[in-house]
């Protein structure tokens, strides 16, 4: 099957089988934005502890990130890991929007907001993708170990096995809609934390299984034995 097609083709079937995931992390672009950089290399319950201390410490706003002295903000944000650095990280992004007047409102497109914010300290391709799917609602696909995992066992990865390579496999093949791809990503970690686990995953339980060489691999068929 043509990769796009295939591409397609998971979408109906998770759509069909998980049904509509109503997922849009956090309330507001600054909860989102603060909770990208908050979970880079951390669980997102303990970027959920900083966030919480971060709204104590009533600092839940560029403005006041800006106010804080770093090392202040290093202390609250402490629970996510890497704190010196997340609170730089959060002191760049807050100059950043201090540039555009605290807002993300008038941005010309997602590929051209995408491209501002990896110029910012300490924002990579998962988290600018984050930014502007979650916080500006324009359409640019996340790529995060879930999707990749799904996309290798289903034997469609892309040669050069860059984030934008992941990237452009679902870009190439969906219509640029930001709802869509919110829903897909959700879709994705889903099926990735219940089915296609990293170990041993459920492929008798997939409905992918058809279209995935790996669940052929793992499952007996006329002839075959479980590996
Ligand atoms: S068949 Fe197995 S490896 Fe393939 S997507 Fe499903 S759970 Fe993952």
């Amino acid at each position: 099957m043509d990769r796009a097609v295939l591409i397609r083709e998971v979408y109906d079937r998770l759509l069909a089988h998980l049904g509509p995931q109503g997922w849009w992390p956090g309330d507001g672009p600054f909860e989102t934005i603060a909770g990208a950089i908050l979970t880079q290399n951390a669980a997102w319950a303990n970027a959920e502890k900083a966030l919480a201390n971060l709204r104590a410490a009533e600092a839940m706003s560029w403005p006041a990130i800006r106010a804080l002295p770093e090392e202040e903000l290093a202390l609250l944000v402490r629970p996510s890991g890497y704190f010196n650095a997340k609170a730089r990280k959060l002191k760049a992004f807050a100059d950043y929007m201090a540039g555009r007047g605290d807002t993300l409102d008038g941005t010309s497109g997602a590929k051209e907001l995408r491209a501002e914010l990896l110029a910012v300290h300490g924002i990579g391709p998962e988290t600018a993708d984050d930014i502007v799917l979650y916080a500006a609602g324009l359409a640019s696909f996340v790529i995060d170990t879930y999707t990749q995992r799904i996309v290798d066992r289903l034997g469609i990865a892309p040669e050069r096995r860059s984030y934008d390579a992941y990237q452009a496999l679902f870009e190439d093949a969906l219509p640029a809609d930001a709802p869509g791809y919110n829903e897909y990503h959700a879709l994705l970690d889903a099926h990735a934390k219940a089915v296609c686990t990293k170990r041993e995953p459920r492929c008798g339980a997939c409905v992918l299984l058809d279209l995935c060489p790996t669940g052929a691999a793992r499952s007996p068929g006329p002839g075959t034995r479980s590996p």
